[in-house]
């Protein structure tokens, strides 16, 4: 049976440069679906007729970004799996005018650290800086790592401890304080770093050359390439990884949402690489 053309967008704000377009678009050249992919950017007072756009059927489906991942969430009629547990969404499909949400950020970070060989042992340390939308998906990813301590600083202390709550129950997590001394200690017997948040080097209190030589670090940032957090770890040694590979493997698992098909991960990722790098 021929599957119905796709209908898809990007909903958020400030997003014009955006590669997501680009990636679907080759996910679909790849794998033979016919479809668009097109951006909308919103502003907060748009949100309301976009939702009705989506009932109305005007797209098949969506994904989602800042600053309206947990708004959409409360939208959805139905929250599937990570986004029943973190409250926010970043696909949405439209069934029946229906909204279904879920979110593929957590399983993408955890794909790409797998394929990078970087995804922590048992029982390890991983520390995470930021308590926003990308920071949530990636501890929630880390605390399946069985009994892993999970640290998570931000410059905001409330911010990091409310994250810190919300996984409450899922092992052994604390909050860390955003300074200098309290950062370097934990990232002394740290396995993992995980910069989650929008700053670069020079707004961090973190010193990616610093750190022990077995401990990795990764930058959610894919922009500008090379992300400079990463060139500092990979100058001393350390294994290192911007976002990139995350984006094309949530960007992937979106897809199989939508179609049922696998895009092939090379193919896509070269359209990514050249969209970023562009
Ligand atoms: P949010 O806006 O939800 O959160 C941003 C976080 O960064 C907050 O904790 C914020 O703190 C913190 N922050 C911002 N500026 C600074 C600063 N100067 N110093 C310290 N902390 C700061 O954004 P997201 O979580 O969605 O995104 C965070 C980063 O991850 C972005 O760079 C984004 O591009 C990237 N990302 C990458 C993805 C990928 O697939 N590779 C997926 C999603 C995001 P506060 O709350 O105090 O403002």
């Amino acid at each position: 049976m021929r599957q119905q053309a796709l209908r898809l967008c990007l909903v958020g704000s400030g997003i014009s440069q955006s590669p997501s377009p680009l990636m679907h678009q080759a996910a679909m050249q790849s794998t033979g679906v016919e479809g668009t992919y097109v951006l909308r950017d919103l502003a907060p007072d748009d949100i309301d007729t976009f939702v009705a756009e989506l009932r109305q059927g005007r797209y098949t489906g969506c994904n989602v970004t800042a600053p309206y991942k947990a708004l959409l969430a409360e939208r959805c009629d139905l929250l599937e799996g990570d986004a029943e547990s973190l409250g926010v969404v970043n696909t949405i499909t439209v069934r029946g005018g229906r909204l279904l949400g879920t979110t593929t950020d957590a399983d993408g970070f955890e794909l790409a650290l797998s394929g990078a060989s970087m995804w922590p042992r048992q029982g390890a340390t991983a520390l995470v800086l930021g308590a926003g939308g990308a920071a949530a998906a990636v501890a929630l990813a880390l605390t399946r790592v069985p009994l892993l301590r999970l640290r998570i600083a931000a410059r905001r202390a409330s911010a990091a401890a409310s994250l810190a709550e919300r996984l409450q129950g899922s092992g052994d997590i604390a909050t860390v304080p955003w300074d200098r001394d309290a950062i370097a200690a934990t990232c002394a017997h740290s396995a993992i770093v995980v910069n989650a948040t929008s700053a670069g080097l020079a707004d961090l209190p973190f010193d990616p050359r610093a750190v022990p030589e077995a401990c990795s670090v990764v930058d959610l940032r894919y922009r500008p390439r090379p992300v400079d957090v990463v060139t500092a770890a990979l100058e001393t040694g350390h294994r290192a990884s911007d976002g990139l590979e995350m984006l094309l493997q949530q960007g992937l698992l979106s897809f199989e949402i939508w179609t049922g098909k696998s895009a092939p991960p090379g193919a896509v990722r070269t359209a990514l690489v050249r969209a970023v790098e562009a």
